[in-house]
């Protein structure tokens, strides 16, 4: 199973991900996730993306690209995978083709998550996360523990993300739906998109899936 997951910042892609892996054996490989860790661990590429995720802004594609390339060839993915947050602009759509074509294979299918921009906006300025281990929380619908402990792994890392502000997300909107938005007409021309109401149940995207 080979799936792109598309749609604005905060449409539930990483929340829906999650809940596919545990039903299915892929790996869910989210480009923001992977950037966070190597701003964290101060990496050369960190280093670089860090000043761009601050403000809003993609990535340069080509670093982007790099990072993605090692993941998809590598064993994690043998068994397939989910791709949270890439690609996001034609060129990385493009050179993602490419990539699974040099390996003999093409993707299932590339899933949007329809979330209208106040919806986001709400949504993730009360959102939490634990730095920790990536757990996420909301300080409306599901609070982090009072002892401020994450419920996953104990650490007490639940933060706000920086871009998580009203100011940088209505940034991360107009980036969407600049740069990323195209792609839902890219994936729709190859007979490969499905959307979904992204403020709809859970277990629509389950639903969807065990169809196929
Ligand atoms: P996310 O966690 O997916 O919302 O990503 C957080 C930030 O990481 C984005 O605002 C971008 O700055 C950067 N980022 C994540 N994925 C990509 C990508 N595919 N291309 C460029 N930048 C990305």
């Amino acid at each position: 199973m080979k799936l792109v997951f598309l749609g604005p910042p905060g449409a539930g892609k990483g929340t829906q991900a999650a809940s596919v892996k545990e039903a299915y054996p892929v790996a869910h490989i989210s480009t923001g996730d992977m950037l966070r860790e190597n701003v964290k661990r101060e990496t050369p590429l960190g280093k670089e993306a860090k000043a761009f995720m601050d403000e809003g802004k993609l990535v340069p594609d080509e670093l982007i690209i790099n990072m993605i390339r090692k993941t998809i060839s590598g064993d994690a993915c043998a068994k397939g995978f989910i791709l949270d947050g890439f690609p996001r602009t034609a060129p990385q759509a493009e050179a993602l083709d490419a990539l699974l074509k040099e390996m003999g294979t093409s993707l299932d299918r590339a899933i949007l998550f329809d979330v209208d921009d106040e919806t986001v906006v709400s949504r993730l300025t009360s959102r939490r996360v634990c730095s920790t281990c990536g757990a996420i929380y909301n300080v409306h619908f599901d609070p982090p523990p009072e002892d401020g402990k994450c419920r996953n792994c104990g650490n007490p890392t639940i933060v706000q993300r920086k871009d998580d502000t009203e100011e940088v997300i209505r940034k991360r909107l107009q980036v969407y739906h600049h740069q990323t938005a195209p792609l839902i007409e890219y994936y729709t021309s190859r007979g490969i998109l499905s959307r979904l109401d992204g403020t709809g149940p859970k277990d629509a995207v389950l639903a969807l899936l065990a169809e196929r």
